[in-house]
């Protein structure tokens, strides 16, 4: 539900999501909260009570836009009502998957100086945030979380392995990637990963995977100890489960796996 549809749909009617829906995988349907003012001159919005600077989205035409939503929805599949705000609950990967298991997810975009705190009250199931910064309005906002939970539908990435292993997703940041060619500008793709040997490459991944996380984002290594763990020699993972020091010099060969 929003005053600017096009900014919405264009957005998602193009690359991968444009193609999943396509493909009948996911739905995107933008309604025009304008199309409802019973306002003469079609108004959605007016003048704060209180006094204060801009505008504030008035309930009826939202209302009634929530209405016509609720009536093309098949009533026994799962919904839930979203409104974009900077008040909500910061958006992540966790949040994502939880919005994921919804059969049908209804979005409030507000602009200007937001929606008249009524109809978030009558209609709304929770506020999600894109982040702690304030923007325009609630389409962009609505757009990524629109097309990072669409990711997580079945079909619309070649696998779910496609996400399993990337940054956040897998608890950690990625590692990095290189394509071809093998040289650019005089800098070599690293040598392992033309080795052919997945399992070397795999450990390899890991280890860069850790060496970025523990750089930039300590605080998500730290809520997976088990991924840096998993990277100790195992002579090491047994004596730090029975809680005694490691013995500090083991040969290259005991580090490996
Ligand atoms: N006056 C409001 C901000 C209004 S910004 C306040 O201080 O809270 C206009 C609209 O943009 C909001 O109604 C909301 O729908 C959207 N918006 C702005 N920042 C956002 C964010 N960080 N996350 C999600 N939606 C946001």
């Amino acid at each position: 539900m929003t005053l600017f549809p096009d900014m919405v749909s264009g957005v998602l009617s193009e690359s991968i999501i444009g193609r999943a829906q396509a493909a009948g995988l996911v739905e995107v349907k933008c309604h025009n909260i304008r199309d409802f003012s019973k306002d003469k001159h079609r108004k959605t919005d007016d003048t704060p009570y209180g006094g204060g600077v801009g505008m504030v989205m008035s309930c009826q035409p939202i209302y009634d836009c929530y209405k016509s939503v609720l009536d093309g929805l098949d009533k026994t599949k799962t919904s839930r009502v979203i409104y974009m705000s900077p008040k909500g609950r910061i958006f992540s990967h966790g949040v994502a998957l939880e919005l994921s298991k919804y059969d049908n997810l209804i979005f409030l975009c507000g602009h200007y100086e937001g929606v008249d705190q009524r109809i978030i009250d009558e209609i709304v199931d929770e506020e999600i945030s894109i982040g702690d910064y304030v923007v325009t309005g609630g389409e962009i906002p609505a757009c990524i979380v629109i097309d990072a939970v669409s990711r997580l539908v079945p079909g619309v990435l070649a696998s779910s392995e496609c996400y399993e292993g990337e940054s956040v997703a897998s608890g950690i940041l990625e590692y990095p990637q290189y394509t071809k060619p093998r040289e650019f500008m005089g800098r070599e793709v690293p040598e392992i990963l033309l080795s052919g040997d997945h399992k070397k490459i795999e450990r390899w991944r890991l280890e860069e995977a850790v060496k970025i996380t523990r750089e930039r984002r300590p605080d998500l290594l730290s809520l997976h100890p088990e991924i840096e763990e998993s990277l100790k020699p195992k002579e090491k993972r047994k004596r730090a489960k029975r809680g005694t020091s490691a013995t500090p010099c083991l040969k290259n060969s005991e580090t490996e796996g």
